[in-house]
């Protein structure tokens, strides 16, 4: 039945700043402090007092605006959004409503069939977050906390350009990771520092006509914004499909059943009054402030994506692994400045590296061997001085146990360099052949296949420091040849 209705999605996205102060007041701006200790009087709008712009804010804004490609408004003018709520003690909101900080600009994300998906954004703007109500501590009273009002806040809203709750998942899985690597805003879902609103509609396929927006909220993860989005296609399309009419109206996601429920009808929809606010100036953005941001954007995953699979010829599976996290990537970075073997490289970040990562519950930041050290092993592992084997199950642990142990000093205790001098292979050969005179034979007469028993002896006989590739050319040797 859902397949013949095409789903239409955009998306809203609050995305709050890491700045350490609030919006338009110096109030603290962290998260975990007493209940209403970070208000001073202009955060409580008191009669008299005056916001201020926060300048790291504008320079947040930009950042994710060139990171977007966005065009950026240079005079910047702020509006009152009023409406009356108990968490929000001004009575209105200071946000921006006909003059965006930015227009335009896209997200770009790799789908999983691995093409590249563009998503333009409608704007990107300045706000202030309100206060939190608490309704489940007090089993008579709903109470407030105001240290979240004033916070710094930027909306993000998407063009009606995702077709698929995928798409949707991968979208906010990419915003997230954007603001992660610009820093300024933690990204973390659960606690509310990135927050999703998804509009969603349906349309017959082949028709151009949106139909009817419905929009959720409430949902604290990627997970759930994709859930979201799975059920209501699914209902908005039984309900066109057993003739019912669907309404304009904001629709609230529970995580427990899985489902939508009526919030409030378009009708009973506030009436903002914005207008502009009348104690903020316009802010002129120049552009040498814009060019001093754009010098401190770092690379961004798309481009060390690109890097890596172009320039370092990894596959786009390494690609995403390594850039998923941007300090995962810096560490990666910092690698292949010390080896140029760029596929050994990345192949000790995603196995050895993220194991110790997932089994420790640990971040990069926290891992305990200098990439200096990591080039090491694999320059030894190239010059066949050690096995991998060694190198991976003996050496790596050692050195996770001891981190500022010296790699030669391990190397000799553990005795772990490899035999490849032939004179010193050459007796381990002999005797793996006087062990079976007999499949000498057999593998002259033509059974090809019984080197790798030789070779298995020959490691054996060394304690498994033959060099297996030394090694495997003795054998070839001996036995095409006779000793
Ligand atoms: P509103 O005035 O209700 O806030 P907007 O036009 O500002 O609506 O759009 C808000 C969000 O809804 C944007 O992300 C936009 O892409 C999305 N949207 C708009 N129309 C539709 C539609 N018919 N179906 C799905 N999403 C839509
Ligand atoms: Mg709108």
């Amino acid at each position: 039945m859902t397949d013949k209705y095409e789903p239409v999605i955009g998306l809203e996205i609050h995305i709050q700043l890491s700045t350490d102060s609030k919006a338009y007041s110096s109030d603290p701006a962290s998260y975990g402090a007493p209940p209403n200790t970070h208000v001073s009087p202009i955060t409580l709008g008191h009669p008299g007092t005056l916001p201020f712009v926060n300048k790291k804010v504008l320079e947040f804004a930009i950042k994710l605006g060139l990171a977007c490609g966005c065009d950026l408004r240079r005079e910047n003018q702020y509006a009152r959004k009023n409406y009356f709520y108990a968490d929000l003690p001004k009575g209105y909101q200071i946000t921006q409503d006909t003059t965006p900080i930015c227009t335009g600009g896209e997200i770009s994300f790799k789908t999983k069939d691995g093409a590249d998906h563009k998503v333009r954004l409608t704007r990107i703007h300045m706000e202030e977050d309100a206060g939190k109500s608490i309704h489940d501590q007090d089993p008579f009273n709903t109470l407030i906390d105001l240290n979240r009002a004033g916070v710094a806040l930027l909306e993000m809203v998407s063009e009606p350009d995702i077709r698929s709750s995928e798409e949707a998942n991968l979208f906010v899985t990419e915003v997230r990771k954007l603001v992660r690597y610009l820093e300024i805003c933690d990204g973390n879902m659960e606690e509310g520092s990135l927050r999703c609103d998804a509009n969603i509609s349906v349309r017959p396929k082949g028709t151009k006509k949106f139909g009817t927006k419905v929009e959720v909220k409430n949902m604290n993860s990627i997970k759930n914004v994709q859930r979201a989005i799975e059920y209501e296609i699914k209902r908005q399309v039984e309900v066109l499909e057993s003739g019912g009419t669907l309404y304009q109206e904001t629709r609230n996601f529970d995580a427990v059943s899985g489902t939508t429920t009526a919030m409030r009808s378009k009708e009973a929809a506030n009436d903002y009054r914005y207008f502009p606010e009348p104690d903020l100036g316009p802010v002129i953005i120049t552009e040498s402030f814009i060019e001093k941001i754009r010098s401190l954007i770092p690379a961004l995953p798309a481009e060390l994506f690109k890097k890596y699979t172009e320039e370092f010829g990894l596959s786009s599976y390494d690609a995403t692994v390594l850039t998923e996290n941007k300090d995962f990537a810096l560490y990666f970075e910092d690698l292949t400045s010390k080896t140029k073997n760029f596929k050994s490289a990345a192949n000790w970040m995603i196995g050895p590296v993220k194991s110790y990562l997932n089994e420790n519950a640990a971040v990069i930041n926290e891992f305990p061997i200098e990439s200096s050290k990591i080039a090491e092993i694999i320059a030894l592992i190239d010059n066949n001085k050690i096995s991998f084997t060694a190198g991976t199950k003996q050496l790596f642990p050692e050195l996770l146990k001891n981190p500022g142990k010296d790699i030669n000093s391990i190397l000799i205790e553990l005795n772990l360099i490899q035999e490849s001098d032939a004179n010193s292979l050459k007796p381990y050969v002999a005797k793996a052949m006087a062990m079976y005179p007999d499949k000498v034979i057999e593998y002259r007469s033509g059974k090809k296949g019984l080197l790798g028993l030789f070779m298995g002896e020959v490691m054996k006989l060394s304690g498994g420091k033959a060099d297996p590739k030394v090694a495997s050319k003795l054998v070839k040797e001996a036995l095409d040849e006779g000793i």
